[in-house]
């Protein structure tokens, strides 16, 4: 069952074209990683897919447990209420971890099951703090941002967007901010959550990382999708533009 599906999506930024008919869909239990040059659209297409950015054109369904919900880029942007019911479906990791730096660890997960999904907040914490034992965090939960490093304040981020129990986890380039060291753990946590099928769509510059988890591979390129296929038939490409850039990475 797919439970995402981005049908044409266009997306510019005045005169720049920034994604050209991107059409991607998502299975459970699926991890798929994209990958490509800086400013290919990578960040743009999980913009858009998270409603960060408002599509030009196509549409985004988000379906499973919680019910089909869709959004037509050609229509006047969806309510409120009806962007708060897409957004149950997905969580998101950022780069640079974006915690609340004033809220303690525990704060910043709890924060948003409790105050957006009216959730009881004993049965948060206490799932918080099951997703604090995971990240390897146990007993952290009253230390603040700035007193982690940034391996620890990245597996904060990727507990707070789990405690929001979402259908799929997007990564946006989760360690590109991080030295090889804590790299190495955040990568660790992603392959156990592969492990246990969590459905992941992972923007990626460590290729041996996707191609080890990843069940597909996307190379993205200049606003398209070049090349849409397996690990092993993605690394052993004869398409120009991914031996380029995988030639990059040897
Ligand atoms: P990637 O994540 O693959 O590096 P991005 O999606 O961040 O690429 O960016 C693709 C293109 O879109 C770039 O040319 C970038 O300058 C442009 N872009 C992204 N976000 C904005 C924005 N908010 N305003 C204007 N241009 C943007
Ligand atoms: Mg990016």
């Amino acid at each position: 069952m797919n439970l995402l599906e981005m049908q044409h999506v266009k997306k510019g930024f005045g005169e720049n074209e920034v994604l050209k008919d991107i059409s991607l869909s998502v299975a459970e239990g699926e991890v798929v990683s994209i990958i490509g040059p800086s400013g290919s659209g990578k960040s743009t297409l999980l913009r858009c897919a998270t409603l960060l950015e408002q599509m030009d054109d196509g549409s985004l369904t988000y379906m499973g447990e919680k019910a089909a919900e869709s959004i037509n880029g050609k229509t006047v942007y969806a309510k409120p209420a009806d962007l708060k019911k897409i957004q149950r479906h997905f969580g998101l990791v950022f780069q640079n971890f974006n915690l609340f730096p004033h809220y303690s660890v525990l704060k910043n997960i709890i924060d948003a099951p409790v105050s957006v999904q009216k959730r009881k907040k004993e049965e948060v914490v206490a799932e918080a703090k099951v997703l604090l034992e995971k990240m390897g965090l146990s007993g952290r939960e009253d230390a603040y941002p700035c007193q982690l490093s940034g391996g620890q304040q990245q597996r904060v981020s990727i507990a707070r967007a789990l405690a929001m129990r979402p259908e799929i986890l997007f990564f946006d380039e989760p360690t590109s901010a991080l030295d090889p060291e804590l790299t190495l753990e955040i990568l660790k946590v992603i392959r156990e959550l592969a492990e246990e099928k969590m459905t992941m769509v992972i923007v990626t510059h460590e290729m041996n990382f996707a191609k080890d988890v990843s069940n597909r591979m996307i190379f993205m390129d200049k606003g398209v999708i070049v090349e849409e296929t397996t690990p092993e038939l993605l690394f052993t490409s004869t398409n120009q533009r991914t031996r380029e850039f995988l030639g990059k990475y040897h």
